[in-house]
């Protein structure tokens, strides 16, 4: 069984088992001069462990890190990549404005290079509302105001949204009904919602990725949510080198852990896990078109 990864941070993964020699930080400049030899991971061992995959949509988290993730693997076709901005940087201190222009540039990036069309950039993502983190009235007004905003950039480009969500559901929910052209292109990534929170991401035309939380015995109302998902209506995802599932809860997250997941909702729904790869499988064809 091939897997695929709909949401793997493997640039963070390779730094949290030292196989990523950053050597300094990484800057946006550097792309233009075209330096960054400093940039360093072996291939062969990264192999290793993605051997068994077809597919890792690897999310990015600032402008930096897109060209970053983009320089170091979109020479392997089993990457595709994403756009993001992780709403934990969405703080009190955020500067939206220049953050725009920042990501103006990498949209040039994209559009010069045709990315969207040859299926290399396949969305926006991971941005979001987390109030978890951000807990200040200030930040979570920003958070709200920049999230609009990559919406907007979805729509524009017309691909898809991967958002990340954390005790925000209600405003979640509220903006992406403000924007009826976003047409239920949106994945919530490392779902952690329950009953009622499927229900409205379902009524939005959405779908829901399924990662190793939906394995830890303190996810009752995620698991539940789980069994009555629609077969088309949710994909697989590590997080990568985050949320490990069970058994191995607590280790850094390694791609094949994925499988653990796999199993444990097909075990849930009753289904066979090979049933359940390939019914996922075809969903993220649809959203993502690869
Ligand atoms: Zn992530």
């Amino acid at each position: 069984m091939k897997y695929y990864d709909s949401h793997a941070h493997i640039d963070l993964f390779l730094q949290k088992m030292g196989l990523l020699d950053h050597g300094r930080e990484f800057d946006l400049e550097d792309i233009s001069q075209n330096d960054i030899t400093y940039l360093k991971y072996d291939k062969n061992e990264l192999e290793l462990y993605i051997s068994n995959h077809e597919l890792i949509i690897q999310p990015t988290i600032s402008t930096n890190n897109f060209y970053l993730n983009f320089k170091l693997f979109s020479s392997d076709p089993r990457f595709v990549f994403l756009l993001g901005s992780h709403p934990d940087m969405v703080n009190d201190d955020f500067d939206s404005d220049s953050y725009l222009e920042k990501q103006a540039i990498c949209i040039d990036f994209i559009k010069v290079n045709n990315l969207i069309q040859k299926k290399q950039i396949v969305g926006i993502g991971e941005v979001g509302l987390d109030y978890y983190h951000v807990r200040t009235e200030i930040g979570q007004v920003k958070q709200r105001d920049f999230f609009r905003s990559q919406i907007e950039l979805t729509i524009s480009l017309q691909i898809p949204l991967v958002i990340h969500c954390r005790d925000a559901f209600i405003d979640l929910f509220t903006i992406l009904a403000e924007y009826p052209a976003i047409n239920g292109r949106f994945l919530i990534h490392c779902f952690t919602g329950g009953v009622g929170e499927l229900e409205e991401v379902l009524k939005l035309g959405g779908k829901i990725s399924l990662g190793g939380v939906t394995t830890y015995s303190s996810a009752k109302g995620l698991q539940e949510a789980v069994k009555i998902c629609p077969i088309e209506s949710f994909v697989f995802e590590t997080d990568l080198p985050f949320l490990s599932p069970v058994p191995k809860r607590g280790e850094v997250c390694q791609p094949e852990f994925i499988d653990f997941t796999a199993q444990f909702v097909a075990d849930l729904r009753e289904v066979s896990k090979e049933e359940a790869w390939i019914e996922t499988r075809k969903n993220l064809k649809n959203l993502f078109g690869v």
